[in-house]
């Protein structure tokens, strides 16, 4: 048995491993490089395998850095089944039109190179085979493949591969405790290798703010200047996070004023619309809630603008008001129509709830800038600046060594991907000194050789 590691190997994104297993070769993930020009560059080159001989592909998780990839894979002839769970599957087309669209814009802007087409997404689709959590899928007589809760995002999933009597865990990305929505990852329950994320490998994420309570806080003093909340967000999980949260506040809370509230960002409606659908997977307090007639997604004041005139018409509502939009990194979107008009406005608030990349127009904000461009206009920044810690989707150190520490069997190897190399480093001298492990931190382009 081989297994190639041809991304998220020495850095976080582009999952994508090969597994070869008898005469079957599967592919665990198929996502995008993403965060430099150098990784659009990696994302074009070809793929060191040829995609027709490929018999199955499996995939973790909704995001991009998993699974983007794929249609690329489709047009180069790959014609088999893309594994998803049921949940995973309704997430992943979204997230592979948004990209098309994306490089399709580029593309006609600046003349880059596209991945592939919106033609080729919808040939992608057809491949997806949704799969419940926990039933086994057999690939052949010997070999199985078995999706399980990883408590990342909706939908998200480790995967348990196995040969007869050999078995293969890949994490996927692994969740955090105590995030909203989202079950408590499934149990680690012991392989013969285990292939794991190491994000955030080097740290822990210390003790939460009551998120909830701040943003009720910054809610309740926009509101009282008569100002715009503004709250840039992922379209995945992060948007659904905040719109769950006000729906809380709003119905449990009597002081939060009852304002408009927009969502504006066409691919944050549709996979709020997978979110909704989606409840026989969230945790015990979302059921709850729903059990008890709330629709978690859809509450007095909110109003989901799809179109392009709907977005627009929301600088005729007057404040106070509050806007969701992406991108959560403020680097294009429609958020960055409402920047401009507001960030200049000192009765407003920019609320930051996601991670701000270095160079992105949110992370000059952030640091504090006086002003910023937008759209060739400089614009003076006057709103309030506040942030909420987020919500990390990442289990941290402590986490992801108390998951395999919860083995009964310990893995003969592990193989340390999908972080930066000190994070990697850092998890594996633990996992070796705290769990006595064998621990191998694999670079692209590695195979390992496995019995
Ligand atoms: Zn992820």
């Amino acid at each position: 048995m081989k297994l190639h590691f041809f991304g998220a190997a020495g850095e976080v994104t582009g999952s994508l491993y090969l597994l070869e297993m008898k005469d079957k070769k599967i592919i665990v993930d198929c996502g995008m490089f993403q965060g430099s020009k150098f990784a659009d560059v990696k994302n074009l080159e070809p793929f060191k395998f040829d995609p027709t001989e490929i018999d199955a592909v499996v995939v973790t998780h909704a995001h991009a850095d998993h699974n983007a990839r794929i249609p690329k894979l489709v047009h180069e002839g790959y014609r088999g089944p893309v594994y998803a769970t049921d949940v995973s599957a309704k997430l992943i087309p979204i997230v592979w039109y948004d990209a098309a669209k994306i490089m399709d814009y580029d593309h006609k802007k600046t003349g880059d190179e596209r991945l592939y087409t919106a033609i080729d997404v919808d040939r992608a689709v057809e491949h997806i085979n949704p799969v419940p959590y926990g039933k086994t899928i057999e690939l052949t007589k010997d070999i199985t493949i078995t999706f399980h809760d990883a408590g990342h995002i909706l939908g998200s999933a480790w995967v348990k591969i196995t040969n007869e009597d050999f078995s293969y865990v890949f994490s996927g990305d692994l969740g955090n405790v105590d995030v909203p929505l989202v079950k408590e990852k499934e149990p680690y329950p012991g392989s013969d290798v285990l292939i794991m994320e190491s994000t955030y490998g080097d740290r822990t994420h210390g003790p939460g703010t009551d998120r909830a309570e701040k943003l009720k806080e910054v809610l309740i003093d926009t509101v009282e200047r008569g100002g715009v909340l503004m709250i840039p967000a992922f379209s995945l999980e992060r948007t659904q996070e905040i719109l769950y949260e006000l729906n809380y506040l709003i119905d449990e809370c009597k002081r939060v004023p009852k304002v408009p509230i927009f969502l504006d960002s066409p691919m944050a409606i549709r996979a709020t619309n997978v979110y909704s659908e989606s409840t026989h997977v969230m945790d015990k307090d979302a059921r709850e809630k729903v059990g008890a007639g709330d629709a978690l997604f859809d509450f007095p004041g909110l109003k989901m603008t799809m179109a392009t005139d709907e977005s627009k018409a929301i600088n005729n509502v007057p404040n106070p008001k509050i806007i969701i939009a992406g991108s959560g990194m403020m680097a294009g979107g429609r958020i960055m129509h409402h920047l401009k008009r507001y960030l200049k406005d000192p009765k407003s608030t920019l609320l930051i709830v996601s991670y701000q990349a270095q160079g992105t127009l949110g992370s000059k904000i952030q640091s504090g800038a006086k002003s910023v461009s937008i759209y060739g206009e400089k614009i003076d920044i006057k709103c309030e600046i506040t942030q909420i810690g987020a919500y990390s989707a990442h289990a941290d150190s402590d986490m992801l060594i108390d998951w395999v520490k919860g083995a009964k069997k310990k893995p003969k190897h592990i193989y340390l991907t999908h972080g930066d190399p000190e994070s990697a480093e850092a998890l594996a001298e633990r996992l070796r000194n705290e769990l006595g492990c064998d621990v191998r931190i694999p670079n692209r382009g590695d195979v390992a050789e496995l019995q």
